[in-house]
């Protein structure tokens, strides 16, 4: 492992700082009181081509690596988590291509996708397969050069906003994981309808739905990967995907953090500041060590993800599901501490602090909650497969 990176990553880490101090941060509240979707903020992220990060030059795209993704996540979560949400779904959303496409498929789709100009959500979860990704109930079938999809997706991010869908559908329903396949839906397909947009706690500038698919026909060069084949995309998505979930929680824990900070050293009790008390001056301690500790593990996910030809399979996912897992339960944690020590201010609407608390929740859920990512943790040490070397 490498801890010579940060100097390296700092032209990167300073454009992002000026974008997100000018374009990104001074709307934060805004997009979380009206809920409304950082639309500006996106454009001005495609300035800078930050949409094409995860995509190949060939199509497009900056083609850089998960490390740099992971900063532009870490970075942008620290002035706007929703607006960090959002962009993630650039990552995520390229993913199944990128992964399993074919050469005409990524020709034809790629290009607008890393542009920024169309966007794709990723479809696993339904009302009853959340965790238990493999039982989902949403099938396909093929009819002459069609497939026809039937079934209801929720939870959906960017739901509505996104103009491709990436379906995880059963192909042979007794074969659990192994008769799932991978589909992509254009919107305004017949038979793909949007349905509700959730209210959440938190994440408010971040579209969370459903959709349903009601003999919705698509092309069958829409089958994306082999036939059957599907789960394992899904799998080696939600890897990458944790190491972006883990790079927001940095963001977000970094942002609640400097809010503690500046207060204790600025806010008068008893004649002294705050942050001359043991109690909160322990806060402090327990939060710089635990954010500093996530971010070597994130950052150590990010260098194995590009370099993947350095590890088992086992092992990587291990590393992302410790990453995620990690990095998120800080963020909470630290959220948690830092409205504490903000006191009666922390918990009012509009303090910043009240706003990280709650977009870190989600982050604890998606992608994968933590329990899951403990069993992905724990199977994988105890079958010997996962090796704590440095
Ligand atoms: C804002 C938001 C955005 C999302 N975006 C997407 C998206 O873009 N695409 C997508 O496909 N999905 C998305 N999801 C869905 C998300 O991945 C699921 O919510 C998550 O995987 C958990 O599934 P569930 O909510 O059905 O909970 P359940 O699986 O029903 O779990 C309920 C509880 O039981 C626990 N549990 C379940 N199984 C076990 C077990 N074996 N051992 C111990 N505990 C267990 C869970 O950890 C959890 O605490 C999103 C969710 C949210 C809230």
């Amino acid at each position: 492992m490498r801890f010579d990176l940060a100097e390296q990553y700092q032209p990167l880490r300073e454009m992002l700082r000026v974008l997100v101090e000018k374009e990104i941060a001074p709307y934060a509240e805004h997009v979380d009181r009206t809920g409304e979707y950082p639309r500006n903020q996106l454009e001005e992220m495609k300035k800078l081509k930050l949409t094409g990060y995860s995509i190949p030059k060939k199509y497009g795209g900056e083609e850089k690596s998960v490390t740099e993704q992971s900063i532009v996540i870490e970075e942008i979560a620290r002035g706007c988590s929703s607006t960090a949400a959002v962009l993630s779904i650039y990552y995520l959303g390229s993913s199944p291509l990128t992964i399993a496409g074919t050469e005409e498929q990524k020709q034809k789709y790629l290009p607008a996708l890393a542009a920024g100009n169309r966007a794709a959500s990723f479809g696993l979860t339904e009302p009853g397969a959340g965790s238990d990704a493999a039982s989902i109930k949403t099938s396909a079938y093929l009819d002459n050069d069609e497939y026809v999809l039937n079934g209801h997706k929720c939870f959906i991010g960017n739901c509505g906003e996104s103009d491709i869908y990436f379906v995880f559908a059963k192909t042979d329903g007794n074969a659990g994981a192994k008769g799932i396949s991978c589909f992509l839906v254009e919107k305004g397909t017949p038979g793909f309808r949007i349905g509700e947009i959730a209210e959440k706690m938190g994440l408010n500038g971040q579209r969370t739905g459903e959709f349903f698919l009601e003999d919705c026909r698509v092309p069958k060069e829409n089958l994306i990967g082999e036939l059957n084949k599907g789960f394992r995309i899904a799998m080696e998505t939600l890897d990458n995907a944790r190491i972006i979930v883990a790079a927001s929680a940095l963001g977000i824990a970094q942002s609640a953090y400097e809010e503690a900070m500046e207060f204790a050293n600025n806010r008068i009790q008893f004649g002294q500041a705050i942050g001359n008390f043991q109690g909160i001056l322990y806060k402090i301690a327990d939060m710089a060590t635990e954010l500093q500790v996530a971010k070597l593990a994130t950052y150590r996910a990010s260098e194995l993800a590009d370099h993947k030809e350095a590890v088992s399979r086992h092992q990587f996912s291990s590393e992302c599901a410790i990453a995620k897992y990690y990095a998120t339960e800080v963020a909470n944690k630290v959220v948690n501490e830092s409205l504490q020590v903000l006191g009666g201010r922390g918990f009012i609407k509009g303090s910043k602090v009240e706003r990280l608390y709650r977009d870190a929740r989600v982050l604890k859920i998606y992608e994968g909650t933590s329990e899951i990512q403990k069993i992905v943790i724990g199977k994988s040490a105890l079958s010997g497969k996962f090796v704590t070397e440095i």
